[in-house]
């Protein structure tokens, strides 16, 4: 087990990291610095891990977390009630993969819920523990110093004493021919995002697990009919899952086939090429679409120099923590986890994750009067987190009437996982604002007393009274702004 032990320099504040590794810890220098029994340390050099350096810097945060899947929120939740500062980079894909499927049955607490509303939920709570959640993406990170400095994606500069890699896993490719040739011309690894393209289409997913049955399922609205092709003589999906595909006619499942080529005319998709195990024969199969759910890939890709991953690219944990092998750097959630895999455990290895870099914290001489000067404020109220869902005149009436100060209102055809995206960072940014998601197809009174033609439109309220209009979609960064300077003005 990893041990870390401490030497306090006796008469200043400042704390000098020590390490004993059973398997070798990896430094801020990226050299192995300790073996079994070894006491090795960070005494000498730059890249001393010394408490007394965390105002040399700016800005710096306690925690960063790198990832906003079910993860990298629950870090942000358990170090929040830590009563410590800490930022949640969201990601290219904010909510990670959790956004992309529709009911997840398996949540605690929950019979039946969508994904993204678990994730909203889920981002509410960070953001009332006093979360800074940032519309960006971790681009680089140096370990040459410490606070570690992140670099992120919109060129923003900022320094980490603890970071928690939460970046989960993508989606994994045959590397058949015709693949990447066709990607994006009936390739695709997301039913979510293009089942409608398949409307009365024949289609194919290949993978036997629970994500093949999600997506079979997703795209059984639009396709007329979906085969399942599975590698094996039998699913690796859960016995569960299996049981939803009999509620559909038009999935069927093919075993024993591989897929060994994607055909079709230049523009699209016309047939995949099947290799059957048990005949022997490869014969093609007449589809327009390949929907790939044959699993995912660890996205290390930032850290893979930095610490230490397993031959798959899984980040290495520390015995039974959720150390990895660098000091200060953890890590939760798919981009570790090889086994389990589950949204419900990534959630609870946020949690270990976040506690984890809470005592180390400590450990390095962090004080409690330090986290104060650190500290993020809380959100408390009605208002915190919750975005409020309209439907008609009449509630969006009563909404505006109910909240005083600032309303912001996405008028939005339907549900939409940007403009949750964008309220919710507005709700964790703004203190006292009101955020609102209108359903214009449904609302369309709204949409007539506002002149609303096209979506998303972002209305702006202040007592009542229509301040700002913007008829185009809109970053978080940018409507943050926004709301920054009416509540200013
Ligand atoms: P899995 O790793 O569970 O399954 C991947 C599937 O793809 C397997 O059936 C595998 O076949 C097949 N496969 C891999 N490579 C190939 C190939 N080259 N050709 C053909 N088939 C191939 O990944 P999932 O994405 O399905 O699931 C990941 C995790 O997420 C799991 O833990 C799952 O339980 C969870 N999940 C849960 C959901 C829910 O509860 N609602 C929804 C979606 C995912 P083989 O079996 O032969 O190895």
């Amino acid at each position: 087990m990893n041990q870390v032990s401490l030497t306090r320099k006796s008469g200043i504040s400042a704390v000098i990291i020590a390490l004993s590794c059973l398997s070798g810890c990896v430094g801020p220098e990226g050299k192995t610095v300790g073996q079994a029994g070894a006491k090795k340390g960070y005494e000498a050099g730059s890249s001393l891990i010394d408490i007394t350096r965390i105002s040399a810097v700016s800005p710096v945060y306690p925690v960063v977390i790198i990832g906003s899947g079910p993860a990298g929120l629950m870090a942000g939740v358990y170090a929040g009630r830590g009563n410590i500062k800490n930022l949640i980079l969201q990601g290219n894909k904010p909510g990670g993969l959790l956004t992309e499927t529709s009911e997840v049955e398996n949540w605690p607490g929950e019979i039946s819920m969508l994904g993204k509303d678990i994730i909203e939920k889920m981002r509410a709570q960070a953001a009332k523990w006093g979360s800074e959640i940032w519309d960006d993406a971790a681009d680089k990170i140096d370990v040459s110093q410490w606070p570690y400095k992140i670099t992120t994606q919109d060129d923003k500069v900022l320094y980490a004493m603890t970071i928690i890699l939460c970046t989960g896993a993508g989606p994994r490719f045959l590397g058949i021919p015709g693949e990447k040739e066709y990607w994006g011309k009936g390739v695709t690894s997301c039913a979510v995002c293009d089942a409608p393209f398949y409307k009365d289409k024949e289609v194919v997913v290949v993978g036997g697990g629970d994500s093949a049955v999600e997506e079979a399922i997703q795209l059984s609205q639009y396709a007329s009919k979906i085969t399942i092709l599975v590698r094996k003589d039998k699913m690796r999906a859960a016995a569960s899952m299996q049981a939803r595909l009999k509620g559909y006619p038009q999935i069927s499942v093919l075993y024993n086939v591989e897929p060994k080529e994607i055909k079709g005319n230049d523009l699209q998709v016309t047939a995949i090429s099947l290799y059957n195990t048990q005949t022997q024969k490869t014969e093609d199969f007449v589809t327009s679409g390949v929907f790939l759910a044959v699993g995912h890939i660890p996205n290390t890709a930032l850290v893979k120099d930095t610490i230490e991953v397993d031959e798959q690219g899984y980040a290495v944990m520390q015995g039974r923590t959720y150390h990895t092998s660098r000091a200060g750097i953890f890590a939760a959630g798919d981009v570790q986890d090889n086994r389990y895999r589950q949204a419900g455990a990534a959630a609870g290895q946020g949690i270990c994750a976040a506690l984890d870099a809470l005592s180390f914290l400590n450990e390095i001489g962090f004080t409690g009067e330090m986290a104060t000067k650190f500290a993020s404020p809380k959100k408390e109220g009605q208002n915190a987190g919750t975005i409020e869902k309209v439907a008609s005149l009449t509630e969006f009436n009563g909404l505006l009437k109910q909240s005083s100060g600032l309303l912001v209102a996405c008028c939005e055809l339907g549900e939409s996982t940007q403009a949750h995206e964008v309220l919710s960072s507005v709700l964790a940014t703004h203190e006292g604002v009101t955020c609102s998601l209108v359903d214009i197809r449904q609302a369309e009174d709204v949409a007539r007393k506002y002149f609303v033609h096209e979506a998303p439109v972002f209305l702006v309220f202040n007592d009542g009274q229509l301040v700002g209009r913007f008829a185009k979609p809109m970053k978080a960064d940018e409507l943050n702004e926004v709301i920054y300077n009416i509540s200013q003005s």
